[in-house]
């Protein structure tokens, strides 16, 4: 019977995983277009200053809406970008805008602002990337240590040594370099701080059962002493409620982003919410 339900099983299986692979074939042809056609955006996620409120700054955030299959998630279209390659192109294209409108907003509000990007491992093969770093910031005017890099665990412990050097000479420039998803990956904090980091990012799966799971709440609470033990910034992901907020602020969180704040927004919707996030700033916590 056993047997019997294992060849049903792959009966079943073997079509599903041809629908998967043929469904990730056209998304990559469909996303190879959508760089050239234009259909690529990006959204600017606010960054805040737990203790003030202030905006410190945006992470920008690629947003796919295709002319046949309408909106396309980031957790979909990424993972197609890394596997073809095109997330080179993609994260170029990313970048480049990113700056662009960062220092556009600058000079609207007067005031400088960090710009946080997500680099994918394959965009840190070679040396190209390095130079197109340079290049975004050269032409937008934004200063290298107003740009955050966002990579994630993953490519610390399993690179052989190139994306590291890499990092480690964008570094040098003044660039600061952010782990993202952090507690995901299960490695430890003192091991990574062995690489060319500035900043960790606990991942939201923690934050949000911050109230719900006593664990967590334990966890995100060793991950901000034992950052700061090591010198490193701490900022939170994810932060949709009040009390969430309380208790990030309670253990001395660094930053913070999240649906509670604002959620990632368009270009032409930026100025208007730093307005509304620097009005808000004294009381702290604001409508998302
Ligand atoms: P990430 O870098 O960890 O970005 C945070 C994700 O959480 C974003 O999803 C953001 O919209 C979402 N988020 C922010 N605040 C909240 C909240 O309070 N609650 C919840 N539930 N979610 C929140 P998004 O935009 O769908 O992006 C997903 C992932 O795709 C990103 O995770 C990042 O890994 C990747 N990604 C997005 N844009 C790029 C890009 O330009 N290049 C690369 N390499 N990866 C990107
Ligand atoms: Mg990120
Ligand atoms: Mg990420
Ligand atoms: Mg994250």
């Amino acid at each position: 019977r056993a047997k019997a339900a294992g060849r049903n099983n792959a009966q079943w299986f073997e079509p599903a995983m041809l629908e998967e692979s043929n469904d990730k074939l056209s998304l990559s042809a469909a996303l190879r277009h959508a760089v050239v056609a234009g259909e690529l955006s990006t959204v600017y996620q606010p960054l805040l200053d737990l203790e003030t409120g202030r905006l410190l700054g945006f992470e920008a955030l690629a947003r796919w809406r295709s002319s046949d299959l309408g909106p396309i998630s980031p957790e979909r279209f990424i993972p197609v970008a890394e596997d073809s390659g095109l997330i080179r192109e993609l994260g170029g294209w990313v970048l480049r805008q990113a700056c662009a409108d960062v220092a556009a907003l600058q000079r609207e509000i007067g005031r400088n602002l960090r710009l946080a990007v997500n680099v994918s491992p394959r965009q840190l093969r070679g040396t190209a990337w390095l130079d197109e770093v340079l290049a975004a910031l050269d032409e937008s005017g934004l200063e290298p240590d107003q740009l955050e890099v966002e990579i994630t665990e993953g490519l610390l412990i399993d690179d052989h040594g190139d994306a590291v050097e890499l990092l480690e000479r964008i570094r040098r420039h003044g660039v600061k370099i952010v782990v993202d998803d952090f507690g995901r990956g299960y490695s430890s904090l003192a091991y990574l701080s062995r690489f060319p980091i500035d900043k960790i990012k606990i991942d939201k799966s923690f934050v949000q059962q911050i109230e719900s799971v006593d664990a967590s709440a334990a966890i995100v609470d060793a991950i901000i002493v034992m950052a700061h033990a090591l010198g490193l910034t701490v900022v939170a992901e994810g932060v949709e409620t009040t009390e969430q907020h309380r208790y990030l602020t309670a253990r001395g969180c660094d930053e913070v982003q999240g649906y509670l704040y604002s959620h990632g927004l368009p270009r032409h919707e930026v100025a208007a919410a730093v307005r509304r996030l620097e009005a808000s700033a004294d009381v702290g916590v604001v409508a998302g």
